[in-house]
């Protein structure tokens, strides 16, 4: 203690006295500069002992206390930090030689006994107490210091164990034999051992000899190259493999000597299991865009390749590695291809929303198009990560496409061609005159082949050597145009008999030349038009023939009018004379009834050739049936009675109303009626029923008689049919009168049917027709009224080339009562008129010389002559005639052979009262 230094010393004792002698001995026993602290008991000596101090060291001298003895006092001192606070010296009664001991051993420096003190005993034991109690502190404190640091060093340890406890890999550090003496708990789990069992096992025991040695290799690295490995093992558990990814490294002494290897385990099973199914799909996808035959191509932020399949080598020539880390414009592709990609990718990082683009591409081997899409990839955050190009060649469907457009189109072609040939055949078919076909060949011909111009050139046989020619030009071409270029397209029009009937010819193609399917197209247009022409020259040959017939029955008719006329007039002659009688009478009466079945022959022949010929005017009117079955009765009961047949009638009892041309209707039922006498053997039973049914008036006439077979039913209504051509002659006709009856039915909007069971079974014959309006008055009846008074006495010239006809009518005017003169020729009677001024001139039509209408027209033109009454009796009877002698200027017009009654009422209605020049 250096001697500036300040000793504090506590000095504690109940006696004031002990406290100053104590003082003194120090003070005199040393010479260090004390400063004195007293204490007069052990509880206020304990509180100094606490206070903070200055500086300097201190010291307790504790004498003896009343309040509490050295050994408690030590006690209480060293409760408050292990050791005393500062040294204690303790001045015990007597010699202290007892006490003193256990004082040191309570923590006491030291003592000193009453008796012994003296300052140099006291000064040493101050010494003495203060170097023990500083070896002591020191002591004290690194003991300390070595309990913190075990207790630190356990802590470590608890942690160590704790963390590779806890941690899942697995830990072990092996000696260098490789046997464990450190293992965690994830390790013995795994290996199934106790941290007893596992403590000093080897890998050999653990995992068997092949997976120990592999293990060993590692280890043997890390120990030969004393530094961290990391290395792939591979253990098995229940014969499947177990991966681990091991960190492995050395553990090294104090003395820097490697003495064991420690590793760390991480399984990486499930890790590698994944790893080795994300390398298998890769695999697969890249097989699958490698072979795919579409582009595929992943682009990044920056428009780079990142993935390109290996397709892309087709379409540019270049492998897919060039592509990879560059953009297409930095690969140079061309400028519009690059655009294209570029905008799609763009966008679709822009818009997040797939784009689809389309291009062409000249490849090494041509041009090519695609289609495809930019879709966008979004990575797990949601963020678009990359896009993938999805691009398609759609050359070869596009060419399907092209191509089956193609044929499409050539098929729309063949189909309006043959549409167009179809209507061109159908209008030469329908045409059936020359001319006609040939301007519709022309025309269609140039119309469907598009030429500028086409002519057809027939010859026409048979016509005459006559030359027909058809031209169709262009819309805006003219006739006088020089021909058009390109060559001429020529096919011949071939007739039946393979000769040749003319040509039709096109110039000026559409596109210059004319084409092997345009010469086909046109061979069968001249084909179709050559046989139109065929049917054409027939129609006209039969329509020819059918005017000739029509022509020919005319005349017949009219040529046997003449003939029956004298004999008519002859047979009138013979009744009105009133002289035969007997057999004669009969014979006359014989002849009459034979005279009006040939009249009505030959009226039948001519009213079927002019219905054929629609030269048949109907006078309608309105009338009642029963007038019409009343006149057909009248014409046909004759025939009916004279074969003794019975005749039934159902009637209507109500008059029944139709739109009809009386006579005609009559001759309608009269030959139905006519028909059942005659197809009926003698005293047979024919019915005549007429009623309305619904809006029809319906006649029928049934019979018993010979009946109609099956398979004659239909025809029974054709001209010049008959069902048995071998009956009698005299009842068989000419098998017009049930053609004429189905016409004239027809012409008044009726219809007729026939029904038969068979032959034998009889017929029936049924008319409907229609009924005419409720309204209406009836017409004024035009039937001859009965009574009418006959024709007052006059002069008749009557003029006529036939003799015998002339002199027959002659006579019976005569015997009518008139005066009669009568002349053979025109001449002759424009004389006899101005000479011998007749009231009344009936005149032939056909004469030689004048005509009938000649001299009529002459005596017409004569006012003089303005009173005579004109009469034509002629053979021509059509309505046609009739007009035509009307123009002339006759009054009447009747036709031969003239009944006698009819005349008489033509002559009747003469005027009376004509000044006559004579
Ligand atoms: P035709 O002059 O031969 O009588 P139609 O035209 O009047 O000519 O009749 C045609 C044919 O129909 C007759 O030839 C006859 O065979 C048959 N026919 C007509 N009416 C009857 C009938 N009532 N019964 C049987 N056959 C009939």
């Amino acid at each position: 203690m250096k001697n500036s230094d300040v000793l504090r010393v506590l000095l504690a004792g109940s006696s004031a006295g002990d406290r100053q002698w104590i003082i003194e001995l120090l003070k005199s026993g040393s010479s260090w500069r004390c400063e004195f602290i007293e204490s007069d008991s052990g509880e206020s000596a304990l509180q100094q002992v606490q206070a903070p101090g200055g500086p300097g060291e201190r010291i307790l001298l504790a004498a003896p206390l009343a309040d509490m003895d050295a050994m408690r006092l030590l006690d209480r001192l060293l409760d408050m930090q292990g050791i005393t606070p500062c040294p204690v010296v303790v001045i015990t009664p007597g010699n202290g030689l007892e006490l003193g001991p256990v004082l040191l051993r309570a923590g006491a420096q030291d003592y000193i006994g009453e008796e012994w003190l003296s300052p140099y005993v006291l000064a040493r034991a101050v010494d003495n107490a203060r170097v023990r109690w500083a070896m002591e502190r020191d002591l004290s404190a690194r003991d300390d210091a070595l309990q913190r640091s075990e207790a630190f060093a356990r802590g470590v340890q608890r942690l160590t164990q704790t963390i590779i406890d806890g941690a899942g890999a697995l830990v072990f550090a092996k000696d260098l034999e490789g046997r464990y003496f450190l293992t965690n708990r994830a390790w013995r789990e795994r290996v199934g051992l106790s941290e007893q069992q596992a403590t000093g096992i080897t890998d050999e025991a653990v995992y068997g000899a092949q997976v120990a040695q592999d293990l060993r290799r590692n280890d043997e690295q890390v120990l030969s190259s004393g530094r961290l490995i990391v290395a792939e093992e591979t253990t098995y558990q229940q014969g499947r493999p177990v991966h681990y990814l091991s960190s492995k490294f050395p553990l090294v002494d104090e003395a820097g000597r490697t003495y064991a290897v420690c590793g760390v385990s991480t399984d990486v099973t499930s890790l590698k299991q994944a790893q080795a199914a994300l390398q298998a799909r890769e695999r697969e996808l890249q097989t699958l865009a490698d072979n795919t035959p579409d582009i595929l191509t992943r682009f990044d932020r920056e428009l780079r390749h990142v993935f390109v399949s290996a397709a892309i080598e087709r379409m540019t020539g270049r492998a897919p590695q060039a592509f990879i880390g560059r953009t297409p414009r930095e690969l140079g592709l061309p400028a519009d291809l690059s655009d294209c990609w570029e905008n799609a990718v763009r966008a679709a990082f822009h818009a997040g929303q797939a784009q689809t683009v389309e291009f062409s591409y000249q490849s090494p081997g041509g041009l090519r198009h695609f289609s495809g899409r930019f879709v966008p990839e979004f990575g797990p955050e949601g963020a678009i990560e990359h896009v993938l190009g999805v691009l398609h060649d759609d050359t070869e469907q596009k060419r399907a496409e092209q191509d089956i457009n193609r044929l499409l189109e050539e098929e729309r072609h063949y189909t309006r061609l043959l549409a167009r040939m179809a209507q061109a055949s159908r209008k030469m078919h329908a045409s059936l005159s020359a001319d006609e076909i040939a301007q519709v060949l022309t025309q269609q011909a140039r119309e469907i082949l598009g030429a500028r111009r086409a002519v057809t050139r027939l010859t026409l046989e048979g016509t005459g050597a006559r030359t027909l020619q058809a031209v169709a030009l262009a819309d805006d071409a003219h006739p006088t145009d020089p021909p058009p270029p390109g060559t001429l397209l020529t096919v011949p029009l071939t007739g039946q008999g393979g000769q040749q009937i003319g040509i039709v010819q096109l110039a000026g193609g559409p596109y210059g030349d004319f084409t092997a399917e345009d010469r086909a197209v046109l061979m069968q247009l001249a084909a179709i038009a050559s046989t139109g022409l065929e049917n054409a020259r027939l129609v006209a040959s039969l329509r020819e023939a059918d005017h000739r017939k029509d022509e020919f029955l005319a005349t017949l008719a009219h040529e046997l009018r003449n003939p029956l006329a004298p004999i008519r007039n002859g047979l009138e002659i013979l009744r009105r004379s009133g002289q035969l009688t007997g057999p004669a009478a009969r014979a006359r009466d014989m002849m009459e009834r034979q005279l009006v079945h040939m009249v009505r022959l030959v009226d039948d022949l001519l009213d079927v050739s002019r219905i054929s010929r629609g030269k048949v005017d109907l006078r309608l009117a309105r009338i009642t049936l029963q007038a019409v079955l009343d006149n057909a009765l009248e014409s046909s009961r004759p025939a009916i009675e004279g074969s003794g047949h019975s005749l039934v009638l159902h009637l209507a009892t109500e008059p029944v109303w139709i739109e009809g041309d009386l006579t005609r209707l009559a001759q309608v039922v009269s030959n139905l009626l006519n028909n059942a006498a005659k197809y009926t053997p003698a005293g047979g039973r024919i019915e005549l029923s007429a009623q309305v049914e619904g809006t029809h008036a319906v006649i029928r006439v049934t019979d018993n008689g010979t009946g109609i077979c099956a398979d004659m039913l239909p025809r029974v209504f054709d001209l010049f049919a008959q069902v048995d051509r071998t009956l009698e002659r005299s009842q068989g006709g000419l098998g017009i009168g049930l053609s004429l009856v189905k016409k004239l039915v027809e012409l008044h909007g009726g219809d007729i049917r026939a029904e038969s069971a068979g032959l034998s079974q009889g017929s029936r014959f049924t008319v409907r027709l229609p009924l005419a309006g409720p309204e209406g008055q009836p017409p004024p009846c035009l039937e001859s009224e009965p009574g009418a008074p006959s024709a007052t006495p006059c002069r008749v010239l009557v003029c006529d080339d036939n003799v015998d006809g002339a002199e027959s009518l002659s006579l019976m005017l005569g015997l009518l009562g008139h005066e009669v003169r009568t002349v053979h020729d025109g001449a002759q009677a424009l004389d006899a008129v101005g000479t011998w001024r007749p009231d009344v001139v009936l005149l032939d039509i056909g004469l030689p010389g004048l005509s009938g209408y000649d001299v009529a027209q002459r005596l017409r033109a004569d006012p003089a002559m303005a009173g005579v009454l004109l009469v034509a009796v002629t053979g021509w009877g059509t309505e046609d005639d009739q007009r035509r002698s009307a123009r002339a200027g006759f009054d009447h017009h009747l036709t031969k052979p003239v009944e006698a009654a009819a005349l008489e009422a033509v002559l009747a209605r003469r005027k009376p009262d004509r000044p006559r020049a004579d």
